[in-house]
Formats: C-alpha cells, structure tokens, sequence
C-alpha cells in the first residue's frame, strides 16, 4: 500500500474527517485491520484564513507548496490538500512535487459523470462558488456546467462555513438555510448538489438534501484510498 500524504488544517474539523475516512475506506476495501498509511502536514487555519481575506494567494501557494514538500519528504507518494477553496493554488504545489496530487475537483467531476449529471448546483466558499478555479475545472476537464446560489444565498453559505462548520459549530438552523439554497438550485435545474467545501459533509447529508449529494470530503478520501491500494 502506497502513502497518503494530506494538507490538513483548512479547518481541522474537516482533516479529521479525512483521516476517518480514509481509514474507513481502507478498512472496506482490504478488511482486517487494514488502514490506510498517511502522512498529515497541518497549517495554522488562522493564517490561512487572514491571507485569504487579504487576497494574497501568492503567500498561501507558497505556504501549501511548503506543506507539500514536507509530505514528500516525509515519504508522501501522492499529496491531497483537504480543501476546496485552496485548490486556488494547486499549480504551487503541483510545480513544486515529484509525486502525483489529486485534485478534489476531479473524482467529483467522474462520479458526477458517471451519475449522468451534466448541470450541478455549488455550494462551497464564496471563492469557490465565484472565482474560476473550481467552476472552470468542472467545466473543461468534465463538461460539468456548475450553478451558484444568488448573491443572499453565497452570502449565507459562506458565513457558515467560516463562522460555523470550521469550528465544529453545526446548528439546525444552518441546516434549513442550506436546504433552501439546494431547493432554489433544483428550481434552477441542478440534476444534484456538490458539496464543494470539505466541512459541509458535517451539516448536510443526503437525506437532508431534495437533490443528490456528491461529497467532495467523501469522493476525494475513496479516491486516494483507490490508488494507495493499486485499485485505479
Ligand atoms: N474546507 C473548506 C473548503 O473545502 C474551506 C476552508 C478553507 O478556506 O480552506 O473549501
């Protein structure tokens, strides 16, 4: 079995759903007491946070490419970085690798695929749902046309990602702010919902949701698992 090395702390709340996850799926697929073999490189979400407030994803790229290297180093032989919104910056880390990096966009995009879905709803940060580095992947590497809540809808589902989720906070109250958001985006024509931001896994589950779910958290943890044990 190869080694998993993961870029954790974008929040803590949702590394350690990873780190669930990834031991669950290795559990399921070799029995026994199988787990998967990983590495976590943990950054401080605090900076994090500022630097994206602050726009400078300069800094950030070479803060996740750091974190890489030390993965690599630590043995790493494939890098996730357990964050949607910081895949804004995968190129740094990608330039700075020997190993292979998972994108989280991408077994979201085949399972997407596979389910027949060509037009999703999105919910994630606001610079997941607005910049083009995530909708923009869906769309040339999949052919995946990815919707947005409107401007009330990004608003609310970003300040609770941010003031909530990433700090283990989950309320019912956010629950039915969500389902609404994923109503109007079935009335717009979204065949299904993407989870688009690694904590929202912790409020929202499919039997919460009116469209299907696909859980980037849980996609991209199976993913990894698959290749570590030789499976894609
Ligand atoms: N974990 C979140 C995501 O998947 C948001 C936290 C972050 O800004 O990295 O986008």
């Amino acid at each position: 079995m190869k080694t998993i090395g993961v870029i954790g702390g974008m929040s803590w709340e949702s590394s350690a759903e990873y780190y669930r996850l990834l031991n669950r799926y290795a559990k399921a697929r070799l029995g026994g007491h199988h787990n998967a073999r990983s590495l976590m490189a943990t950054v401080d979400f605090a900076e994090v946070e500022a630097l994206q407030r602050a726009g400078d994803w300069d800094a950030l790229g070479a803060q996740m490419a750091q974190a890489a290297q030390h993965l690599e180093r630590g043995g790493a032989d494939i890098v996730l970085l357990a964050t949607n919104t910081m895949h804004r910056v995968c190129g740094a880390i990608e330039a700075t690798i020997g190993v292979p990096f998972l994108h989280i966009a991408d077994p979201t995009g085949r399972a997407l695929r596979a389910a027949g879905v060509t037009r999703a709803g999105l919910l994630g940060t606001r610079y997941t749902m607005e910049q083009d580095f995530y909708v923009g992947r869906l769309r040339d590497v999949h052919g995946i046309e990815a919707i947005v809540p409107d401007d009330a809808g990004r608003a609310d589902v970003h300040r609770i990602i941010y003031d909530e989720l990433c700090h283990g906070k989950v309320a019912e109250e956010s629950r039915r702010v969500y389902q609404r958001v994923i109503d109007d985006l079935k009335a717009r024509g979204a065949q299904a919902v993407i989870l688009g931001c690694t904590e929202i896994t912790l409020l929202i589950g499919k039997e919460d949701s009116a469209l299907p779910v696909f859980d980037t958290t849980a996609l991209h943890a199976q993913a990894a698992v698959d290749w570590a044990i030789g499976a894609t």
